[in-house]
């Protein structure tokens, strides 16, 4: 038996898990009481992760064209083909897409490959699909990407407003603290979503404005809290700069987010009477064309009324996966050079001078969309995938099949051998899983939690640092992937974010720069930045100062007569991305065994539906079939269908055939919320 203090792989909570191997590929999973995330809490999820570790479906051997290969065969491939492409067409026509799911070391590796001797800035990671434009949005206000806030904010906080969040399924454990503090100290909870969800349910307020009213919403609220002589005209002066004329720009008012003045005036009561207030915002404000204003109209609000900085308040972006923060904070995104660096000149000669690197990425690569448009235009042609399934989950994944059926070479490293996406890879590469595998992750709040490796690796399964490092090795850059374990790639991380800090950025992990192995292996959970980073009213920016960003309400798109509703997508409670890892577990699958397109009475009567009817969903970039569960939680002329069903699964409910690839301008964030659609009954 072995018994390790490890993380939860689902979400950005970073719940710790006390977990105890019994050696027969069985884990007995616990909530760590000790860890700082959850206390001992866990989700249905985390709770059943024992039943997910078994080999059923594992891609255990490297294959090339679906044959099995030795490891070097398979090595020697993937870099014989990326160095021709490059020789051949230049760097920038291969790319990385990697996930949300690698660990920190991994994600440090790959980006040190590609941008710093690939020399390309194309990795862009499944994070983009998540949070890219809360990072936008903290970039432009504070210089940097940092969120001001921990979770012990939300039980210190007296009004709690969550925006585009179904916390209570999605975020299960911050939804248990949040529950806990209202219950011991009577925080209110005010939910802002279109729907009425579980989480809405039970809110003593809920705002149901139309898909994307939450800029003028904002503002409004911002321009009643300035009637109400609610702004920290102090902290303002100190500590923030305003654009010209920004008070004038809060233009609108409740009805333009379509909602009634009573519950804008309630909701104005309710924030004018407390100073400490948390904003947690989710997808629902990030997966929007307007995804980044969303985010800015959101801590304007925190910035103008001194609500940041100061226990239990300031505005709080949570992410969706385990290590969205750790991707982030070494270059996993596309727009980052590498620990918050952006691609000055300055920059790019620090980073390159730390990696000694032959050549340095030029500027920013292409973003998931557009990467993925680029392999559709064979402006990319060799592309590798690292633990995610594009073919499911990116927006009008019918093109993105076609992207990839087009690509003249497609490398796969991932844990599953038959996702959807394997079916166009030309190499598959096995990755160590959950429970196999060592590294660090970053939460929502800014903790860096162990992964620990409980269970032996499988067939001939790798780290992804592994085998990205043997691939720079085949590439001839050696000496510089010479690492000799999860730790040394840690501490070289760490040693990075030291060489940018010119003394405004945040990100400095340099205590950790000489840690020993032994250290690293009896990690605790902590957290860089503090538990409130801007304590001291300092920001990332030339000036020290926060930027108030004047933000305003997107154009309302003419209706479209063929596709009259709007298809709003999201999660399950008990189901985690395209399900290749909570589909093994029975237990999970009781909650909801199948998709529903959830749709308001009368809509559903116009159309001729029914509970349990199956009703087709059809939008401008495919259709699928969906049993109907009709309720007046959905707005009129919105419908909301799940994101986990894939190609691989029989029957219907393929809902990332349905959804465009319109995307925030700023961010490159796809609006996931948002799509023209009709349904009828099938
Ligand atoms: Fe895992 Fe998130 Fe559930 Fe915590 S809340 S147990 S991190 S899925």
């Amino acid at each position: 038996m072995s018994r390790k203090r490890t993380t939860c792989p689902y979400c950005g909570v970073g719940c710790g898990i006390a977990a105890v191997s019994t050696g027969r590929r069985n884990i007995i999973v616990k909530g760590d009481t000790a860890h700082p995330a959850n206390f001992g809490r866990l989700c249905s999820k985390g709770t059943h992760l024992g039943e997910t570790t078994g080999l059923e479906g594992r891609l255990l051997y490297p294959e090339i064209s679906d044959e099995r290969v030795n490891w070097d065969e398979a090595i020697a491939l993937v870099a014989e083909r990326f160095s021709s492409t490059i020789a051949e067409y230049g760097p920038d026509s291969v790319a990385f897409y990697v996930s949300g799911q690698l660990l920190t070391e991994d994600y440090y590796v790959a980006n040190k490959l590609m941008k710093g001797f690939i020399g390309s800035g194309n990795i862009d990671t499944n994070s983009r699909l998540c949070m890219a434009s809360a990072v936008a949005a903290h970039n432009r206000a504070f210089g940097e990407d940092i969120v001001p806030c921990s979770y012990s904010d939300l039980e210190k906080a007296d009004l709690i407003l969550l925006v585009g969040s179904n916390t209570a399924w999605c975020h299960p454990v911050i939804w248990q603290r949040i529950e806990k503090a209202r219950q011991e100290r009577g925080t209110k909870l005010v939910v802002i979503d279109p729907r009425r969800t579980e989480t809405a349910e039970c809110a003593d307020l809920h705002i149901a404005l139309k898909p994307d009213g939450d800029i003028v919403l904002f503002n409004a609220l911002l321009a009643e809290m300035r009637a109400r002589g609610k702004i920290d005209e102090t902290y303002l002066a100190a500590h923030v700069t305003s654009p010209e004329s920004f008070w004038e720009r809060l233009t609108g008012g409740p009805a333009d987010a379509g909602i009634d003045e009573d519950a804008f005036i309630a909701l104005a009561d309710l924030a004018s009477a407390v100073p400490k207030m948390v904003t947690l915002f989710s997808q629902g404000a990030n997966q929007s064309a307007c995804g980044t204003d969303k985010g800015n109209a959101i801590i304007n609000l925190h910035l103008a009324t001194g609500r940041i900085g100061k226990p239990g308040a300031g505005p709080f972006s949570i992410t969706g996966q385990p290590n969205a923060m750790g991707g982030r904070e070494v270059g996993g995104l596309a727009s980052t050079l590498a620990c918050h660096m952006g691609f000055s000149d300055e920059e790019r000669a620090v980073a390159q001078d730390f990696w000694k690197s032959p050549g340095i990425a030029p500027g920013p690569g292409l973003k998931a969309v557009d990467m993925f448009r680029a392999v559709h235009e064979g402006r990319i042609k060799a592309l590798w995938i690292m633990a995610t399934n594009p073919a499911v989950s990116m927006p009008d994944a019918g093109f993105v099949r076609e992207a990839l059926n087009r690509c003249d070479f497609v490398v796969l490293s991932d844990v599953i051998a038959k996702t959807d996406t394997a079916a166009y890879a030309d190499v598959k590469l096995p990755a160590l899983a959950w429970a196999e595998k060592d590294g660090m992750v970053t939460n929502s709040e800014r903790v860096m939690s162990r992964q620990r490796a409980l269970l032996a690796p499988p067939g001939e399964a790798r780290p992804d640092w592994k085998i990205v490092a043997d691939v720079a090795w085949a590439m001839g850059h050696g000496e510089a992937f010479d690492f000799a374990g999860p730790a040394d790639v840690f501490r070289e991380y760490c040693a990075q974010t030291t060489c940018h800090n010119n003394g405004r950025r945040l990100l400095d992990l340099g205590q950790w720069a000489a840690m020993s192995d032994a250290d690293y292996a009896e990690w605790q959970p902590q957290s860089w930045g503090g538990a409130s980073p801007f304590a001291a009213g300092r920001y990332s920016t030339p000036d020290s100062k926060a930027r108030l960003v004047a933000v305003a309400p997107p154009e309302t798109a003419a209706a479209d007569k063929d596709y009259p509703l709007r298809l709003n997508t999201g999660r399950y409670r008990d189901q985690w991305h395209t399900m290749t890892r909570t589909g093994l577990s029975p237990r999970l699958s009781r909650h909801r065994g199948e998709p529903l397109v959830e749709i308001h009475p009368a809509d559903a009567a116009a159309r001729d539906l029914a509970d349990g009817d199956l009703a087709r969903i059809a939008t401008p970039n495919g259709e699928s079939i969906f049993r109907v569960l009709v309720t007046d939680s959905q707005r009129p002329g919105e419908i909301f269908a799940p994101m986990h069903w894939t190609d691989q699964m029989s029957g219907g409910g393929r809902t990332g055939r349905l959804t465009d690839s319109r995307v925030d301008a700023v961010s490159g964030q796809p609006a996931f919320k948002d799509c023209a659609a009709e349904i009828e009954r099938v």
